[in-house]
């Protein structure tokens, strides 16, 4: 059972910000007074956690009541993890500095089921705060709140992982399966193949990979296709799909590289998903899942160019609720969800290929990085219909609006979980 029901748009007007509004300045003594209540609050609650759920009574109250007063705290600095346990030693020393962290994580261990149920609604609520603290930042903001506290990755995914089970697809599974379909039905870099660097080996970036199923889900698939493929017996059997006649190569070279927040195992690089340790024009394939979640995400298209060679193509799921036209509460016709999406990232860059609507909970697109030749027929194009100057127009508009607006704010709403 899904703990979560997503709703989109229904985000607050006083956004929660890590920032915080600049409130009043406290007096030493104040602040001093009320570092040492949250310190004793914090004791206390460490140690009851285990026995005392249900004598808490609105434990979710609680909670609610203690991100509206993280909402309410300043600028997470970096360093700020240091600075906090030199602050404790030197509680008078004033610091200027205030980190924001989540309310503290519950063990689960030995609790009746009474005491569980509450749990569940705790680590529900701790999950929503994250959410939305990763979709109302900037995408260097959500590097720091990580590094500070890691275990909020874990929460998130937690919770994450159990609203994605009860859709009713998996949009990584979605896009696994399009690399196993168009890797086995026709050569690399032929059309409907997987578009390949010149030695034929596909590059697959995978941005906010999350525990990066996709590339361990991709390497398995390799491995498997490749020990296959050698037997000639397996290709012939594999020749019976009439739909996909699978001409794709006997063996394939396919890399993943998995980008997120934090290194949750071995396949991650933790790195922003907006500058990535990729050079320029290494990849084939740029892949975000339902990442686009920093108010600066159309960095990480920008990104997505950067490193894509040309005729690389961009696919992006991303959950239908967030798509808007321009902020306004407008019905929009489910076919045309996410259009004004595509008109802004062919700004980018990109040429759209297709926009699935098929899926109940996400949407899916696909794009590609222009070869010089396709550009230069475009620009062509353009100035045979005097459209270049409205075009470049176009994309000096994108810029002044994300200036004064980051995109967050606009073109895709934060994918806010409501309480059932
Ligand atoms: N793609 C995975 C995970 C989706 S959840 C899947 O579909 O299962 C979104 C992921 O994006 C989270 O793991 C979050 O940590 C990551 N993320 C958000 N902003 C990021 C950023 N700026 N840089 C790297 N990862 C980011």
């Amino acid at each position: 059972m899904a703990l979560f029901q997503v709703s989109g748009w229904d985000l607050k007007q006083e956004k929660i910000a890590v920032g915080g509004p600049a409130g009043k300045k406290k007096s030493n003594r104040e602040k001093r007074r009320a570092k040492k209540s949250e310190r004793d609050a914090h004791e206390k609650e460490t140690e009851q956690e285990d026995v005392n759920v249900d004598e808490k009574g609105e434990v979710e109250q609680e909670e609610e009541t203690k991100i509206q007063a993280l909402k309410e705290s300043k600028t997470v600095k970096k360093e700020a993890t240091k600075e906090k346990s030199k602050k404790r030693k030197q509680a008078e020393v004033e610091q200027e500095t205030t980190v924001v962290e989540a309310p503290l994580p519950i063990s689960t261990q030995k609790l009746t089921p009474l005491q569980q149920k509450m749990m569940a609604k705790l680590s529900g609520s701790r999950f929503r705060w994250i959410n939305e603290q990763l979709y109302t930042i900037s995408s260097e903001e959500a590097l720091d709140l990580i590094k500070q506290q890691p275990s909020l990755f874990d929460e998130y995914h937690q919770g994450f992982r159990s609203q994605v089970q009860s859709w009713p697809e998996n949009p990584v599974d979605v896009f696994v399966n399009q690399i196993k379909t168009r890797a086995t039905a026709r050569p690399i870099n032929a059309p409907g193949g997987l578009p390949g660097l010149s030695n034929k080996k596909v590059v697959v970036a995978d941005m906010g990979c999350g525990e990066a199923q996709l590339a361990l889900d991709v390497n398995n698939f390799v491995k498997q296709h490749n020990s296959q493929g050698s037997k000639k017996k397996f290709a012939k059997n594999n020749n019976n799909n009439k739909r996909f006649p699978t001409t794709g190569p006997k063996t394939l070279d396919i890399e993943v590289h998995s980008f997120d927040l934090k290194k949750q195992n071995d396949r991650i690089t933790v790195a922003d998903i907006k500058n990535v340790p990729l050079e320029d024009e290494s990849c084939t394939i740029v892949i975000f899942c339902l990442a686009l979640m920093g108010t600066n995400f159309l960095d990480f298209i920008e990104e997505a160019y950067r490193i894509l060679a040309p005729r690389g193509e961009l696919w992006i799921a991303e959950i239908k609720s967030r798509f808007t036209e321009s902020g306004e509460k407008k019905i929009i016709k489910p076919e045309d969800v996410g259009s004004e999406f595509v008109e802004t990232l062919k700004l980018c860059g990109f040429f759209h290929k297709k926009t699935d609507n098929d899926n109940k909970m996400f949407t899916r697109f696909e794009f590609f990085k222009p070869p010089p030749d396709i550009l230069a027929e475009r620009r062509a194009k353009l100035e045979r219909k005097k459209k270049f100057v409205e075009h470049e127009t176009d994309k000096e508009e994108l810029e002044s609006k994300r200036s004064e607006k980051p995109e967050g704010e606009w073109l895709l709403k934060p994918c806010i979980y409501k309480r059932r």
